[in-house]
């Protein structure tokens, strides 16, 4: 991969000054952080002298992770991250190859000690020495070990490094494992960012206040960022009324169904998932599996996805007053706009839904002009 060391000499993303602020100030929304830290956040990404190294290292994965930045709609998270990082090594995205690639990520591994971010896409096989997954003759396993202790923090990005996902799925005849209890007690700060694939923005985030704060966000027990898993999906979904009024699809198709009425009954993993897929949604389109039809897969979640088959009903978790306040109407009830869930959320989901919403409108606007 060619190596770029220049200094920020635009803003990232190629987006406008103006633009960059509202992502940043959004971001911040985002995040659960005031508003007035945005600008804080756009100095900050703009006034780097060097971009964070990031060192990208692939286990048992399917490179959807790595797809789901590159194909967005839109190209302004893909090209924000790749403008706020200097990717010196990604198995998916090197242009060089063989000894040419493995040398580079040595020779950026140890100039940049204690500084580069290793991320980690895909699980980390440990039976029988970790040979069910090598790069250039050697065990991802050991590569791990190798360089996370030179590395400033750790990324698990993606349900696989995460908790171990598909990979690790039974009989887990690999002993898929993710990349935090592989380098348990070693006091390297790991953060996870589950989900198949995650959503974009919630890297892009985690990116953002990493380069101004030179820290990680807060985590939850699970190492996940709390702005983005401190909530059941179920607590900002806008089929909430209806759970809570009784009201379900009982089959795929049914009357219930195409009345767009919760999908508890057809195994909907919501009220046992934490991530923020009902506000922040998909594909800068305000899309996401509920609000097609389809059950949440609980993708995210360690022992949800994966684990439990799709159309065993969920275990309710905590049992919250819904975020959304949307009147319940038999007729109009397939689902309301992102940002209507966004003014009609609480006060903490008020801030989450408007900070999604104002991160895909910064998209949707730039795609109007292109
Ligand atoms: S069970 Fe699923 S569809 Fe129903 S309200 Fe919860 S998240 Fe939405
Ligand atoms: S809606 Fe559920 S299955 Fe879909 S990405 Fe979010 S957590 Fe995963």
């Amino acid at each position: 991969m060619r190596c770029r060391e220049s200094d920020f000499e635009k803003i990232p993303g190629g987006v406008s000054r103006r633009d960059f602020l509202k992502v940043c100030t959004a971001t911040a929304v985002y995040m659960g952080l005031p508003a007035s830290i945005g600008p804080k956040i756009a100095e900050a990404a703009t006034a780097a002298k060097k971009r964070p190294p990031v060192i990208w290292l692939s286990g048992q994965e399917c490179t959807g992770c790595t797809e789901t930045l590159l194909r967005s709609t839109h190209p302004t998270v893909e090209n924000l991250i790749l403008d706020l990082i200097a990717l010196d090594y990604s198995e998916t995205l090197n242009t060089g190859a063989g000894h040419q690639a493995e040398e580079y990520r040595a020779k950026s591994i140890e100039e940049n000690k204690g500084k580069f971010i290793l991320v980690v896409e895909g699980s980390i096989p440990v039976k029988d020495g970790g040979i069910y997954c090598k790069i250039a003759g050697k065990p991802v396993l050991e590569i791990l070990k190798e360089t996370a202790p030179k590395a400033a923090a750790v990324v698990a990005i993606g349900s696989c490094a995460a908790w171990g996902g598909v990979p690790s799925a039974g009989p887990n005849p690999t002993g898929a494992t993710p990349a935090y209890k592989i380098l348990e007690g070693t006091g390297i700060p790991v953060i996870n960012i589950p989900g198949c694939p995650p959503n974009g923005y919630n890297f892009l985030s985690t990116v953002l206040y990493y380069v101004t704060f030179k820290k990680l966000p807060e985590l939850d027990d699970k190492l996940r960022p709390k702005f983005a898993y401190g909530r059941l999906i179920h607590e900002n979904c806008e089929r909430r009324p209806h759970f809570d009024a009784g009201r379900f699809a009982e089959q795929f198709g049914d009357d219930g169904h195409r009345m767009g009425y919760c999908l508890y009954k057809l195994g909907c993993k919501g009220p046992e998932t934490f991530n923020n897929c009902s506000t922040l949604r998909f594909n800068d389109m305000g899309t996401w599996p509920v609000n097609t039809g389809h059950p949440c897969f609980g993708c995210s979640e360690e022992g949800v996805g994966f684990n439990i088959p799709l159309h065993t009903p969920a275990e309710v978790k905590n049992v919250t007053p819904s975020a959304v306040q949307t009147p319940i109407s038999v007729d109009h009830g397939g689902g309301g706009s992102a940002a209507a869930i966004g003014l009609a959320a609480g006060v903490a989901g008020a801030a989450i839904g408007a900070g999604a919403v104002a991160l895909k409108k910064v998209g949707q606007e730039e795609k109007k002009q292109d």
